[in-house]
């Protein structure tokens, strides 16, 4: 191979800034640690989402600041309240005793993403806290 097209190969090789991982030239996101890799996940709502979620997973899985921790409790937290409120009003106009009662199918909606958004953003918050609390404990044993 002439020195000429190892560096064309070079260049076409995916470096992941997360990981560190030679993806496959073009990828546009990191197959190792799923990390954006192009331009595109900023493009496409599909890839921006999945660059989103990218984020908020690493962030989630291994916080190691407090603002990120901050962020999630913030972003999260307040998804959680708005699913507690959601599921509260659905449920308060099924069982309350006003002539119009709404069917089922109307509640439908509120009973599905009520309950969802509360469980993701208490999950996230929680696993995040814990996490962070890791990394700490982790920290301080390594500078003993
Ligand atoms: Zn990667």
């Amino acid at each position: 191979m002439s020195e000429e097209e190892l560096k064309h190969q070079d260049i076409d090789i995916e470096l992941c800034p997360g990981c560190l991982y030679e993806n496959e030239p073009g990828s546009h996101f990191c197959c190792k640690c799923n990390a954006p890799l192009s331009s595109l996940s900023t493009i496409g709502p599909w890839e921006r989402l999945q660059a989103q979620r990218h984020i908020y997973a690493n962030a989630a899985s291994n916080p190691q600041r407090l603002v990120s921790v901050v962020g999630i409790w913030l972003i999260f937290g307040t998804i959680c309240i708005f699913g507690t409120f959601i599921t509260s009003i659905t449920l308060y106009a099924f069982y309350s005793s006003s002539l119009v009662k709404p069917s089922l199918i109307d509640l439908l909606p509120g009973l599905i993403f009520g309950p969802m958004m509360l469980f993701i953003g208490a999950f996230v918050t929680i696993r995040t806290t814990i996490n962070y609390r890791k990394n700490l404990a982790r920290a301080r044993k390594k500078k003993r």
